[in-house]
């Protein structure tokens, strides 16, 4: 599963119009300044489809403007989960990951403890019984999650049969799968 192709460094393609009003919205409403920094900092967020940590996407950041300092970029995460552009994916030892939420699809993910590596998966069935079993209780969900940890094939039987995902794949670029 290859990552998506890289955009050429330009102002915010067509297809991101959407993602970036959304995002200055968000902004005006709660008296922020619109900078060049933020932008580049979605724009980044918004070419790649990888499970990013804070850290990996400073560092995608900072190959395209060095000035940029760390705090921006946490903040400005923690804006895109404000404006439910993007949604963070916890994992066990509370490292979190950062993927796109606008017009993508409910998912749940497939963990390896291993190598990081995230999948995602849909299933109806899962999404049905949960919705059994919760009114069953009288329940009502809002939102889940499912994390299902456990480890690529290479790992358990310590040999190089490395799925597509894994992070520890040789010549693995980091940064996760895409679906
Ligand atoms: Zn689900
Ligand atoms: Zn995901
Ligand atoms: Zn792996």
């Amino acid at each position: 599963m290859p990552e998506r192709p890289k955009r050429p460094d330009a102002a915010p393609s067509a297809s991101f119009r959407e993602e970036f009003e959304l995002f200055h919205r968000h902004l005006v409403k709660h008296r922020l300044k619109r900078t060049s920094q933020r932008d580049l900092i979605l724009q980044t967020f918004l070419e790649t489809e990888a499970h990013l940590s804070v850290e990996e996407l400073y560092d995608l950041v900072k190959r395209r403007d060095k000035t940029v300092g760390f705090t921006t970029v946490y903040r400005t995460l923690r804006l895109l989960v404000e404006a439910k552009l993007a949604r963070e994916v916890n994992f066990n030892d509370g490292r979190a990951r950062y993927e796109h939420e606008y017009k993508h699809d409910h998912h749940d993910h497939l963990i390896c403890t291993e190598c990081d590596a995230l999948v995602e998966f849909f299933s109806p069935d899962i999404e049905r019984l949960q919705e059994e079993i919760a009114g069953q209780y009288g329940f009502v969900i809002s939102d889940h999650s499912h994390r299902v940890f456990g480890m690529c094939k290479a790992h358990y039987t310590n040999s190089d049969d490395y799925p597509p995902y894994c992070r520890k794949r040789p010549g693995a670029t980091s940064g996760g799968e895409r679906r």
